[in-house]
């Protein structure tokens, strides 16, 4: 396992303009330091308590992004550091989002999470539910964009039309929302196809860090 060589050819092969998101979720530190040093800086997480540990104890210019489902009780612990939360699903969890961010004293971004997987056991919102987030008068939440899981599945096809969908969502969110500008879509096995559908941040894993 080649953490640096990994991050530098997945680097190479993405226009400047795309994000990459290090997902090191059950990965010891010892590996989150080894692509720190390589130059990554942006680091996703899905569980609270691992977000906690990892920031207290890794370098502060990390910006760790929590990718995964977020429950409303447990925002008070990221409030104060987290520099994204991709998958914000709710009316409820942006209102505590809000409510943390301002006992904090800053600004939470967020991006709203997209129901687009064949798969019901995912989690999102579907467009009519998204426009009514984006309308919501906040002051301490900044929505800035879209992300969404496709299905995991080897039908390419499939998830290219999952991506695709949402980047019509978007389009149709930034006409009425023109401060919304990241589209996060794509993992290990299916981010050159989002890129091609205009991802412009992915989010990937185990090609950095090897299997879980
Ligand atoms: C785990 C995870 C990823 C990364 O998955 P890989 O297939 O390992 O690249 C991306 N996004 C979310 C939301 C995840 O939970």
């Amino acid at each position: 396992m080649n953490i640096k060589a990994n991050i530098e050819s997945i680097q190479n092969s993405i226009e400047k303009n795309i994000q990459l998101v290090a997902v090191s979720k059950t990965k010891p530190n010892e590996f989150i330091l080894q692509a720190y040093e390589s130059g990554q800086r942006i680091f996703g997480e899905n569980k609270v308590q691992e977000l906690v540990e990892k920031s207290a104890t890794l370098p502060d210019d990390i910006q760790w992004h929590m990718i995964g489902h977020l429950q409303s009780n447990k925002v008070k612990y990221i409030a104060p550091f987290v520099s994204l939360i991709h998958a914000v699903d709710s009316k409820k969890l942006l209102k505590e989002i809000n409510k943390r961010a301002k006992q904090n004293d800053r600004v939470i971004h967020c991006l709203l999470q997209i129901h687009i997987a064949q798969e019901s056991n995912k989690f999102g919102l579907n467009q009519e539910e998204a426009m009514e987030l984006l309308d919501m008068e906040l002051t301490h939440v900044s929505i800035d964009g879209l992300m969404g899981m496709a299905t995991f599945t080897d039908d390419t096809l499939q998830i290219r039309k999952e991506f695709k969908y949402l980047k019509t969502v978007f389009d149709k969110a930034r006409s009425n929302h023109q401060n919304l500008s990241i589209l996060s879509m794509g993992m290990s096995g299916d981010y050159k196809i989002a890129i091609e559908e205009g991802s412009n941040m992915i989010r990937v894993g185990s090609s950095i860090f090897g299997s879980r």
